[in-house]
């Protein structure tokens, strides 16, 4: 069976140097995004590590993951309520107090009963979920009437990776509807919400804008994912970081087998000396992307994996028990042309996460 091991010491660096480069003076400004099994790293093995640094507040995708992590934390913000619907598990989150939810539109500020806490979601340029600044009027109303919790007004900022003054716009953007929440919030006499807008790469850059602003209209949180398990969104320069998990796989059977052979499905692969071959127990089958014809990468030891990957596993220029397939998924992720996020989360939930 294939298992990661995630590295408590790793994590551990990455806190402490996120903490330095975002907000040194205020830790607890720092929020975890733990969604989609912790970028399936495993979400409770992440939490349980979060919490052991003393972070506070999480974001998760939905209202099984809150619930799975209910008691480690003191905030937990579901960002997609919806996105697996159960009635049981909806009553509980809504028994539980520190568990908010998100709210992208006007019409699902409806969907929630009163004493419910919410976090309103607006748009500042990414144009993808979210009420508009002008709506804020309207949203209140309903706020008030319903009698919701308003814990937190926030944006993404969707620009943190490119430096086009776009990230900037945004910034300026999401501190009008700052100005314009608190101007809002006095007149129905709801109490400040917290604010926040800025993931890894974006809390990098703006951070000390951030600190430049009247404390009243600072952001309050800085929603951290990927910085968390290792790795830099983009292509800016920011602190170094350690990614936090290692996937290996184990051993299924060796080949010894001679020059010119042929390996795997199609035989795309052949030998260009005497070796042995072994196949090692994860495929695309267990989330691990397809490696076809064409492609090159190595496990962390150095041993070629080669075309093409099959559902269940892979074959290796290796005869070792067990291989780490990476230690560092970005080769992967130039492989496929795209991203560690996209890599990581597709790992199967059922793979074991082991801390180490
Ligand atoms: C995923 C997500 C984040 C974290 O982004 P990273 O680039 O991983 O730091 C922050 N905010 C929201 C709303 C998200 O969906």
């Amino acid at each position: 069976m294939p298992y990661l091991e995630i590295s408590k010491n790793n994590f551990f660096y990455n806190h402490k140097i996120i903490t330095k480069a975002i907000t040194p003076k205020n830790s607890e400004k720092i929020a975890i995004v733990l969604k989609d099994n912790a970028y399936g790293h495993g979400i409770t093995e992440v939490a349980t590590l979060a919490k052991e640094v003393g972070i506070q507040t999480a974001f998760v995708k939905n209202i099984q993951e809150a619930l799975s992590i209910a008691p480690l934390f003191k905030n937990i913000t579901i960002l997609y309520p919806n996105s697996l619907p159960n009635q049981s598990a909806l009553k509980s989150a809504l028994n539980i107090p520190h568990i908010a939810f998100c709210v992208p539109s006007l019409e699902s500020l409806q969907d929630y009963p009163a004493n419910t806490s919410i976090e309103l979601k607006i748009d500042s340029g990414m144009h993808r979920n979210g009420i508009t600044k002008e709506q804020l009027h309207e949203a209140l109303t309903i706020i008030q009437a319903h009698n919701l919790r308003l814990k937190g007004i926030f944006t993404h900022n969707g620009y943190g990776d490119d430096l086009s003054s776009a990230f900037y716009a945004q910034n300026i953007e999401f501190l009008e509807i700052k100005k314009e929440a608190l101007k809002l919030c006095a007149h129905f006499k709801i109490p400040r919400p917290r604010f926040h807008s800025l993931s890894s790469s974006g809390a990098m850059r703006a951070s000390a804008f951030n600190a430049t602003l009247p404390q009243e209209l600072q952001d309050d949180l800085f929603r951290i994912g990927i910085a968390f398990y290792g790795y830099n969104s983009g292509s800016l320069e920011i602190p170094k970081l350690k990614p936090i998990a290692s996937l290996f796989a184990n051993k299924i059977s060796t080949l010894k087998l001679e020059k010119g052979a042929s390996i795997g499905y199609s035989g795309v692969s052949t030998l260009k000396t005497n070796g042995s071959i072994s196949t090692y127990d994860i495929g695309y089958g267990d989330g691990l992307f397809r490696l076809r014809e064409g492609m090159e990468l190595y496990t962390a030891e150095g041993y070629r994996i080669l075309p093409r990957a099959s559902m269940d596993c892979i074959s290796v220029e290796s005869d070792t028990p067990k291989v780490c397939v990476f230690n560092d998924v970005r080769a992967f992720a130039n492989a496929f042309k795209t991203i560690p996020y996209e890599i990581l989360t597709h790992l199967h939930a059922y793979i074991p996460r082991i801390i180490v």
